[in-house]
C-alpha cells in the first residue's frame, strides 16, 4: 500500500502542469482501487464552483464544463463539510443532484474525499462503481491518504501551470507565503541556487545552443574519465562485485537515451544545466518508482552521476551572475551571505521558498528595507528566471502574471509607501517622546555595514543589537582577532558616542557557519549561542578581546550574551570577559570594562529574570526567540507561521514579568526583538516600563511617530485593556483600534511579520 502511494505521488510529481497531474491521479487511483470511475472536481476560486477537471470512466467531453455549486450535490457536500461521503447508492441520497451529460447514471457506489491544502479545499476526489456496495474502511482510508498526500502536489501543479503558460495571456496566480519584510516590490526574478544541486537549477533559454552542447559533451567526458581513473586506482583493492559498480556507472553515462535526451532538450532551446537537471530528475524518479529495491537504489547512482556532470558544467560556466536593476532575488533557502553580494540599489525584493518571518534573512531584509516574502513553498522557483513578479511583503504574497489593472494598483501602493516614508523622514531629528514628554530612546539592530548609514539616517540613538555573527557568516573561516577588531571598530566609530551593544557570537539554530558545521536533529534546542562559545573559550576570548580593543578611546561598547538559560552561564561568560580585559590591561591597553548584559530569549530566563538582573548590567529581551520557545513554534517553519505570534498573551505576560523583575533590581531593560518595531506593540512596551526599544532601521520613524501621538496615560490604559485579552488576534484588533483612534491608521497595513 505504502509503495503504491509513494509511486503514485512520485508520478504525479513529474507532471508538467495541473491537467497532466490530475489525469495521472485519476488513472492511477482508479487502477489502484479497481473502481470503474475516478474523477477530480476542482474548486474555481472565482466562482467557488466545483468543476470536473479530470476523469476516467465518465464522459471526458464534459471536462472543464460540468460542475456543481459549492454545497450542491454530493461533490459540493464533500467540499462544504470537508469530510468524506461514502454511499452504497448515491442517487438515493437526499443531497444527490445529477450532473447532466457526464454519464454517471450507471454508477451507484460513491466515495468522495476533499483535497485540502493549508486548510483550503482545492477540490474533491471521487471514485464510483456500478455495483451497489459501500466502500470498505481500508478503501476509504486509502483515498483519504491519497488525497492528503496529493493536496500539496496539486497546489504546486496549480502554480506551475500558471508559470508554464508563459508571458502572453497567462492566468494570474497568487502564491502565498509569509510576510517577511513589509513593502511592495515590482521587478524581475533572478534565481540563486546552491552549487551542484540538480533540483535547484534554474530553467533558462540557451544563448548559444552549439556552445551548450559542447559544454555538455565535455562535462560528460570529464566525469567518465574521473570514474575510470578511480576504478583503475582501486582495481587491486576491490572485490569483483564492488568493481562492477563502476561498470554500472559507466553504462549509465554511456546510455544513449540519457545523453540523447539532454542533447535534444538543448537543441530545443534549454541551456545545458537546465536540460541535464530535467532529464536526470525524470530518470531518478523512474528508478525511485521501481518495484524491486535494488533497482530503486540505482536512483542514488543516477543522482550522483547527474550531480557530477552538473558540477563540471557549473565550473566551466564563466558567466557571472548578474543582478540588474529591479532584481527580485529568488532562492530555495537564501542566506545572509547572498544578500551581501548584491548591489543594494539593484535589489528590489526577496523571495525565499523556505524560512519564515523570523528567519535571519528576513530580519536582515527588514533592516535593509527590502520587501520580502518567505516560505513560498509552492513556488516553482526554478522556472521563474527573468519573469516579472510582484511581491506583497505586507501580506506575504507573490503575484505572477498580474493583470494591467492589478499591476497599476500595486504601482499606486508603491507610490503611497514612498510618500509615507518621505513624511516620516521629517521626524529624523525629532526626539522620541510622548505628548507628556516621556522620552523613550529608540535604538537599532544592525549586522550588515549598509545598516549603519540607514540607521544614522533614521535618527537612531544607539545600537541595541549588533549581530556579530553576520560578518562571521560572510567569510570562509573564522575572522582573526585583528580582522574582528577592525570590523567592530567601524561599528563603534560610526555611532560614537552613542552606545553600541555587541552580541557575542550567536551561531547554531538556523545560523550555520559554512566552516564550522553543526549537524543536529534539533538545532534550536541544541548547541546554540552562548553554549557554543562557552565550550570554545578560544573563540569567545578572541571575540571579546577584539571588541574591547576596538572600543579603546571610544568607551561606547556594551556586550550582550545570547541564549542564556541559567545563572552559571552568565557568571562563566562574565569571568571570560574579565579575563580578556585583564589580559589587555597587562598588554598595556587602556580600556574600561564595558557593561555586560543578558538576552532574555529562553523561558527559563524569564522565570530567573531577577537573579540574572541582579548579576548583569542590563537585560534585553529577544522576543523573536522568546516567542518561538514559549509557543513551541519554529520561527523558520512557514507551515506553523500562523501560530507564531508575538502578541500571544503568554508572550506579553512574559515581557511584563521581565520588565518588573528588572525594575525590582534597578537594572535597565530593553527589547531588541522584531516586536519592538511594531508601532502598537511599542506603546505597550512603553507602558510595561521598557527603557529602550531596539528595532530595524526601517521601523524607527514609524515607532517614533506613534510615540509622539500618545501620552503615558494612554499607553497605561491600553496595557490595562490588553492584559485581560485571551488571544493574539484580540490583542491585535485592540492595538489596531488604538492606532486608528490616535490617527495612526496608516501604520496598520505596515505591520511586521511577527505581529501579524
Ligand atoms: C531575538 O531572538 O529576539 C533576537 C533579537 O535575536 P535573533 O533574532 O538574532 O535570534
Ligand atoms: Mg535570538
Amino acid at each position: 500500500m505504502l509503495d503504491m502511494l509513494r509511486a503514485i505521488v512520485q508520478e504525479v510529481n513529474t507532471a508538467e502542469d495541473l491537467d497532466a497531474a490530475l489525469s495521472i491521479i485519476v488513472r492511477r487511483v482508479r487502477d489502484a482501487m479497481g473502481t470503474e470511475v475516478c474523477s477530480v472536481y476542482m474548486r474555481d476560486p472565482k466562482s467557488d464552483r466545483l468543476v470536473l477537471r479530470a476523469t476516467e470512466g465518465l464522459n471526458k467531453s464534459q471536462i472543464g464544463k460540468a460542475g456543481l455549486e459549492e454545497g450542491q450535490g454530493l461533490v459540493g457536500q464533500v467540499a462544504e463539510r470537508e469530510e468524506p461521503i461514502n454511499l452504497e447508492d448515491a442517487a438515493s441520497h437526499p443531497s444527490f443532484q445529477a450532473i447532466p451529460g457526464i454519464g454517471e447514471e450507471p454508477f451507484s457506489a460513491f466515495l468522495g474525499v476533499p483535497i485540502i491544502h493549508h486548510r483550503e479545499v482545492l477540490g474533491v476526489l471521487v471514485v464510483q462503481q456500478a455495483q451497489r456496495r459501500r466502500f470498505d474502511e481500508s478503501e476509504e482510508a486509502f483515498l483519504i491518504t491519497m488525497s492528503a498526500q496529493l493536496a500539496g502536489v496539486v497546489a504546486h501543479a496549480l502554480v506551475t501551470g500558471s508559470v508554464h503558460t508563459g508571458d502572453g495571456a497567462a492566468e494570474a496566480a497568487v502564491i502565498r507565503g509569509v510576510a517577511g519584510a513589509p513593502g511592495i516590490a515590482i521587478g524581475r526574478a533572478v534565481i540563486v541556487s546552491p552549487e551542484a544541486d540538480l533540483y535547484a537549477v534554474p530553467h533558462r533559454k540557451a544563448e548559444d545552443r552549439k556552445a551548450e552542447l559542447r559544454a555538455f559533451k565535455t562535462a560528460l567526458t570529464a566525469v567518465r574519465a574521473d570514474i575510470e581513473q578511480v576504478a583503475e586506482q582501486l582495481s587491486t583493492e576491490l572485490s569483483p562485485e564492488d568493481h562492477a559498480l563502476f561498470d554500472v556507472y559507466l553504462r549509465i553515462l554511456d546510455d544513449a537515451t540519457i545523453g540523447a535526451e539532454v542533447a535534444s532538450r538543448i537543441k530545443a532551446g534549454e541551456w545545458a544545466q537546465g536540460a541535464l537537471s530535467e532529464v536526470m530528475i525524470e530518470h531518478i524518479q523512474i528508478f525511485e518508482r521501481m518495484e524491486q529495491s535494488y533497482l530503486r537504489e540505482r536512483a542514488v547512482d543516477v543522482k550522483d552521476l547527474g550531480t557530477r556532470v552538473l558540477a563540471y558544467l557549473q565550473a566551466a560556466d564563466k558567466s557571472v551572475q548578474s543582478f540588474p536593476p529591479a532584481t527580485i532575488l529568488v532562492g530555495e533557502e537564501l542566506t545572509a551571505s547572498v544578500l551581501g553580494e548584491i548591489p543594494r540599489e539593484n535589489l528590489t525584493g526577496i523571495i525565499s521558498v523556505r524560512g519564515s518571518s523570523n528567519s535571519h534573512v528576513a530580519i536582515l531584509a527588514r533592516a535593509m528595507g527590502v520587501p520580502t516574502v518567505m516560505g513560498a513553498i509552492d513556488l516553482p522557483y526554478t522556472r521563474l528566471q527573468d519573469r516579472e513578479l510582484i511581491i506583497d511583503g505586507y501580506n506575504g504574497e507573490v503575484h505572477l502574471n498580474p493583470s494591467d489593472e492589478f499591476r497599476a494598483r500595486f504601482e499606486d501602493l508603491v507610490a503611497e509607501d514612498q510618500a509615507l516614508s518621505r513624511d516620516l523622514e521629517a521626524l529624523r531629528d525629532a526626539p522620541c517622546e510622548t505628548l507628556d514628554n516621556k522620552r523613550l530612546p529608540l535604538w537599532v539592530n544592525t549586522g550588515l555595514m549598509v545598516d549603519v548609514a540607514r540607521s544614522l539616517d533614521q535618527g537612531a540613538e544607539g545600537v541595541g543589537l549588533y549581530r556579530t555573527e553576520v560578518p562571521f557568516l560572510l567569510r570562509e573561516r573564522f575572522p582573526s582577532e585583528e580582522e574582528q577588531r577592525q570590523i567592530y571598530r567601524s561599528q563603534l566609530e560610526a555611532f560614537a558616542p552613542k552606545p553600541v551593544t555587541m552580541r557575542t557570537l550567536d551561531i547554531g539554530g538556523d545560523k550555520a557557519l559554512p566552516y564550522f558545521p553543526i549537524e543536529e536533529d534539533n538545532p534550536f534546542l541544541g548547541w546554540r549561542g552562548i553554549r557554543v562559545t562557552l565550550d570554545h573559550p578560544e573563540i569567545f576570548l578572541v571575540q571579546t578581546r577584539a571588541m574591547l580593543k576596538a572600543s579603546e578611546g571610544l568607551g561606547n561598547l556594551r556586550i550582550m550574551l545570547p541564549m542564556i538559560s541559567n545563572v552559571a552561564e552568565l557568571e562563566e561568560a562574565q569571568e571570560f570577559i574579565r579575563r580578556a580585559h585583564r589580559e589587555l590591561l597587562e598588554e598595556g591597553a587602556d580600556i574600561d570594562l564595558p557593561p555586560v548584559g543578558v538576552m532574555v530569549e529562553v523561558p527559563s530566563a524569564v522565570y530567573q529574570a531577577r537573579a540574572l538582573a541582579r548579576r548583569a548590567d542590563f537585560l534585553s529581551v529577544g522576543s523573536n526567540d522568546l516567542t518561538q520557545y514559549l509557543l513551541a513554534v519554529d520561527r523558520n517553519n512557514a507551515r506553523v507561521a500562523d501560530l507564531y505570534h508575538s502578541f500571544h498573551p503568554a508572550v506579553l505576560k512574559a515581557l511584563q514579568q521581565v520588565a518588573e523583575a528588572a525594575r525590582a533590581e534597578q537594572t535597565p531593560v530593553s527589547i531588541c526583538g522584531e516586536l519592538a518595531g511594531d508601532p502598537g506593540a511599542a506603546v505597550l512596551l512603553l507602558a510595561m516600563g521598557y527603557d529602550v526599544l531596539s528595532m530595524n532601521a526601517t521601523n524607527l520613524t514609524r515607532v517614533k511617530q506613534a510615540m509622539r501621538h500618545v501620552t503615558t496615560g494612554d499607553a497605561a490604559e491600553l496595557l490595562a485593556d490588553v492584559v485581560s485579552l485571551e488571544s493574539a488576534e484580540a490583542v491585535q484588533l485592540q492595538l489596531e483600534d488604538f492606532l486608528v483612534e490616535k490617527g495612526l491608521a496608516g501604520f496598520i497595513h505596515a505591520r511586521l511579520g511577527p505581529a501579524g
